[in-house]
This record gives C-alpha cells, structure tokens and sequence, in this order.
C-alpha cells in the first residue's frame, strides 16, 4: 500500500510530529511504501495564485478552475505543485497530520488543499464523491493534536462538536474526493498531560494503525442519494424510544451490546442525532435522528437493537 502523510508543524520536537512519525515507522514496518510530506521542512508554499501555472488561459482575469481545467488539458501546473499533485495521486492511504487551529488546519495544510486538489485534474465533472480521485475505495485518516480537551468537543461543550469542526476535511475533502474518511485520531491536549499519558497515545496510534486495512470507514451519503444533486432523496425521521419493561439483569448484560449497535448505526450515517435521558429518569426516554427511505425501513431496523423487546418506539417523519 502508498500511504501519503501530509504533515503540517512547524516544530519537528512537537507531539504532533511525534505522531506522523510513529504513523510512518508502524507503517514502514509492516511494509508499506510511506511518502511523508513535510511541509514545514519542504517549505512549500501554500498561497494559491498565478503561480500555480506555467501556461495562462485567461490574461486578463485569474479565475483559478478556469486555469487549472487549462492546465489539464495542455499541461503546465507548475513543477512544485505537480509533485504535490503527483503524491496525491499515487496513494492508497491520504494521511492529514497537524495541530488544530482555529478550529481548522493550519494554513500550510489548508494551502496545500487549495492547490493540489486542482480542478479537472483532481475533481471536477464526475470526479466528485464516489466518482472522485478515491472511487470509493481510497481511504483517508486525520491525525489531530489540540489544545481543548474532549469535554469541549464533545457536544455539549463550549465549542462546537468535533464532527462539525472536522466536516470540511472529512466531507469536503476527503470524501468529496472520493476517498472513505476513518475515525480520525485525536491526541487531546497533548501539552497538559503526564509523559506517560503521551506515550499511550503513541502507544495507542501504532496499535490502530496495524489493523488501519481491515477498519470499517465512517459512511457518508452518496451522490447517488440526491437525484439532480437536490434535496436528499432519504427521509428522516424522529423517533422516540420509552422503556416499556423494568429493567433487569438480562437488559443490564445487553447494555454494551446496544451500545455497540448504535455506535455502528452512527457510523452507517443511519443515525444523525441520539440523545437519551440519564438512566435513573423515570419515565425514560431516548431520541433519535434516522436517515432512512420510509418507515417501514425504520420500524425494521429498530427491531434489530439488542434492548428492542424492553422497549417502544414512536416513529414519525419530519422534515
Ligand atoms: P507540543 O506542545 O509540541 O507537545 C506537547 C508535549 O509533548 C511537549 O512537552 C513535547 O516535548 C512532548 N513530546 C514531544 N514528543 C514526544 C514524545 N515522542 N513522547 C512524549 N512526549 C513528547 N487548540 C484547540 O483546541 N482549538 C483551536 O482552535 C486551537 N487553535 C490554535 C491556533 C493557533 C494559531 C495555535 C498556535 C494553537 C491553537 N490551538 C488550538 C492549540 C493547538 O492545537 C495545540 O497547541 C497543539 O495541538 C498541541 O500539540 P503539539 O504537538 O503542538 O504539542
């Protein structure tokens, strides 16, 4: 396998750059081809402008698709954006490494988006989503060090979730481009924790990297599911779970089980939003979001959830 590591701080002694190169050893390890981009140390130059081309469409007026379709079509992307261009296209496994700042990457990284993903070349037309440069079968992880614990990102913090915050590279990026966004890896708060906690960190990455081929990415929705690339041809549905039965031995072994089963509903992006009252509450309830085609879909699916036979569900469709 090509694994590309795009790797954005400006410190090489950094946690962050611990990370990528603990990424690229377990990888070198086992065999892989590992290309690892650097960009502090290969200064690249990150700003998008004329630059970019050696051949010019458009003198008088710099509209960037419109030349980077040009250069295409005739060749020209200039020599140092074409071996960014050329790494891109080479790997199986696209790799982000870098800190989180200002809730988004590093302006290096976000450059280096802005160039080497070139219209045309890259995306554009039917490349885009399952038709883009990944066809559905490249993946892509991002290796994330912050400043913020997982409390603050955690949905009810003060900042905004991490999905949210990771969509533009996860979706916009990564899947948009066709290739299958994994988990990502997040080193929380690297700076304000003991020595030993970095290392399990370390520790950690290398254990999820040996099996990183056989993971199961995170499911976003298809172009295909949005007829004339309009509103989603799913429905979503709100349903309301209640405890019907008490609660017993038997629910309480289940328990890890229905969390699992969720966790993998979540990741199928068949559940949008889950919320559920503490334990204790009585009456109990449960909320959930559902993507799904109709009802009937939904009622089947449910049915499945370990916990089912102590429970009912109120389904209705909104929009
Ligand atoms: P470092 O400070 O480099 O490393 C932490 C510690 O790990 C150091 O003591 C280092 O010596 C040690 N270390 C290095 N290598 C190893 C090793 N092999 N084993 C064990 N220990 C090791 N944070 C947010 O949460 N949200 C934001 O929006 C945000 N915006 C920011 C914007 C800017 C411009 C900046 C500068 C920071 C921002 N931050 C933000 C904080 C930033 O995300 C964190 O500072 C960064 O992610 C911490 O990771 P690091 O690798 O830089 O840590």
């Amino acid at each position: 396998m090509k694994i590309l590591i795009v790797h954005a701080h400006d410190e090489p002694k950094s946690f962050c750059s611990a990370l990528a190169r603990r990424a690229e050893e377990v990888f070198k390890a086992q065999g892989h081809t590992v290309d690892f981009a650097d960009l502090h140390a290969e200064q690249f130059n990150p700003v998008s402008d004329r630059r970019n081309f050696s051949s010019v469409k458009d003198t008088d007026y710099l509209k960037q698709q419109v030349e980077e379709t040009h250069v295409t079509e005739v060749g020209g992307f200039a020599p140092d954006l074409e071996k960014e261009i050329r790494r891109l296209e080479a790997c199986d496994l696209l790799i982000f490494s870098y800190p989180l700042w200002w809730f988004g990457m590093p302006a290096i990284l976000k450059g280096w988006v802005d160039r080497v993903f070139a219209y045309g070349r890259i995306y554009g037309g039917p490349k885009i989503y399952e038709g883009g440069l990944g066809q559905s079968s490249k993946r892509a992880l991002v290796l994330l060090t912050t400043g913020g614990g997982p409390d603050v990102y955690g949905g009810y913090g003060v900042n905004p979730p991490l999905t949210t915050i990771l969509a533009p590279v996860q979706h916009g990026t990564f899947w948009f481009n066709g290739f299958l966004p994994l988990a990502p890896f997040v080193a929380w708060s690297p700076a304000r924790i003991s020595p030993e906690e970095r290392s399990n960190y370390l520790e950690a990455l290398a254990m999820r990297l040996q099996d990183i081929n056989t993971e199961q990415p995170l499911v976003l929705p298809p172009l295909a599911d949005f007829p004339g690339w309009g509103k989603d041809s799913k429905k979503r549905f709100m349903v309301t779970v209640t405890r019907t039965q008490p609660v017993d031995e038997k629910f309480k072994s289940l328990i890890p089980a229905e969390q699992s089963h969720l966790a993998e509903w979540r990741r199928l992006g068949l559940v949008l939003e889950f919320h559920m009252m503490p334990p204790q509450a009585e009456p109990w309830r449960a909320f959930m979001l559902i993507r799904e085609t109709d009802a009937a879909a939904v009622q089947k699916q449910l049915a499945t959830l370990p916990l089912a036979p102590w429970l009912s569900f109120e389904t209705v469709e909104v929009s």
